[in-house]
């Protein structure tokens, strides 16, 4: 693996040379103002970052799969009820965590491939007349599929059940890089990470809690210590953790929110939306589809592209790592060996986007696809071009 070449797996992402340094801090008094100084301002830009202006955001050392153990420990008791969709690995593995928590787990079993139903949802919700859906949870982007679901959508369901449940949203590989309102669509709990969105390290569980959210872990009976927000919340009143803070990596989170609050969130989304779309272009240049069934569901981080029929799709990430040092996404669970996913969240630019392309190419043609090399990278190349000459249209 070359350590120049960019990854186009969809976290880890790449860390901005500026971000890495910023993690790389002396020893500092981890529980003297100074950590304060690093630690609100990073809680500050998050809670930016997640379009709020009161959400309470917390910080833990632990991962995205943390966040979700956070989210459901200290707002649920075992036995309660909760409504979940699965549409792939990642809301595979939340209802997994929610069942072994001893909550009772209502599925919607949902094609991997499709979004979130918010309409079954809604049936759902308004059947449960006695509201003992205690929370309604949802994988805002579903990174094993490339799938955006729509959770604007899901509040108004909610809403039209005229029903009390609480709203979890998994924003693991969304937060940072797709349009994300915590306010608007009165979340209550959002999860991510630090090696998404925020182009950190692993390392970082980030969570924001809503007031009601916030009042849930009042009676919430689920076993916690390490991921007691409340616990966590004393810690900050004091600029402290419960325990050892990874003061480094919350330096370096203070940066990429600036960096990312600078360029503009909504900058950053249409950075985004157009990397992924000259992906998208350079997909159906190679004659292949997505995984994502239709486009009102296409990810801006993450392209899950289908192999044809006699060819498996970890050996082209196998054969991209080996033979040109870069790294692409496998497909995970229900969908190993049918597809690859080019991951398109981060640092990233049109032009690294292009290598990422060329590369995917490579591999498909080693392998034997009938794919005409540089036929995807002149879709993406006649893409930017074109954006980039109406950017500039805009700007005069
Ligand atoms: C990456 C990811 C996770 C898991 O995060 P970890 O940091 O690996 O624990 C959860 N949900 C989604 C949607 C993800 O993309």
């Amino acid at each position: 693996m070359s350590f120049q070449n960019p990854v186009f797996i969809p976290g880890p992402t790449n860390i901005p040379e500026a971000v890495r340094k910023a993690c790389d801090m002396p020893t500092i008094d981890h529980r003297s103002p100074l950590f304060g100084q690093i630690l609100h301002p990073a809680r500050a830009g998050v809670q930016k970052v997640l379009k709020s202006t009161s959400a309470e955001v917390f910080i833990f050392p632990s991962t995205g799969t943390g966040g979700w153990e956070t989210t459901i420990t200290n707002t649920l008791s075992p036995g309660d009820r909760i409504l979940i969709a699965r549409n792939g690995m990642f809301s595979h593995r939340w209802i997994d965590m929610c069942q072994r928590h001893g909550l009772k787990v209502e599925i919607v079993e949902t094609t991997w491939g499709d979004g979130i139903s918010a309409a079954r949802y809604e049936e759902i919700l308004t059947a449960d007349k006695s509201g003992k859906i205690r929370a309604v949870l949802a994988t805002h982007n579903e990174t094993a599929t490339g799938v955006l679901s729509d959770i604007g959508a899901i509040r108004r369901a909610m809403d039209a059940a005229n029903h009390d449940a609480m709203l979890f949203v998994d924003g693991v590989s969304s937060i940072g890089s797709m349009d994300f309102r915590f306010d608007d669509w009165r979340v209550d709990v959002a999860v991510t990470g630090s090696q998404k969105g925020f182009m950190l390290p692993a390392g970082l569980a980030i969570v924001g809690f809503s007031e009601k959210a916030m009042q849930a872990t009042a009676t919430a009976q689920l076993p916690r210590t390490f991921f007691d927000v409340q616990d966590m919340g004393a810690g900050y009143a004091n600029n402290a953790f419960p325990y050892t803070p990874p003061v480094g990596l919350i330096n370096g989170l203070k940066m990429t929110c600036d960096m990312l609050l600078n360029e503009g969130l909504e900058n950053v989304f249409a950075r985004h939306h157009r990397i992924a779309t000259g992906v998208r272009r350079a997909v159906a240049a190679w004659g292949l589809d997505l995984c994502a069934t239709s486009p009102d569901v296409y990810s801006d981080t993450v392209s899950a592209i289908l192999v044809p029929n006699g060819f498996n799709g970890t050996d082209i990430v196998t054969h991209a790592a080996e033979k040109y040092g870069v790294a692409f996404g496998v497909g995970l669970g229900e969908v190993a060996g049918k597809l690859f996913r080019i991951g398109h969240l981060g640092s990233l630019t049109d032009v690294m986007t292009l290598s990422g392309i060329a590369t995917a190419e490579m591999c498909m043609v080693d392998l034997g696809m009938k794919i005409e090399l540089g036929a995807g990278v002149a879709a993406a190349q006649d893409y930017y071009r074109q954006v980039d000459a109406q950017e500039q249209q805009d700007a005069a």
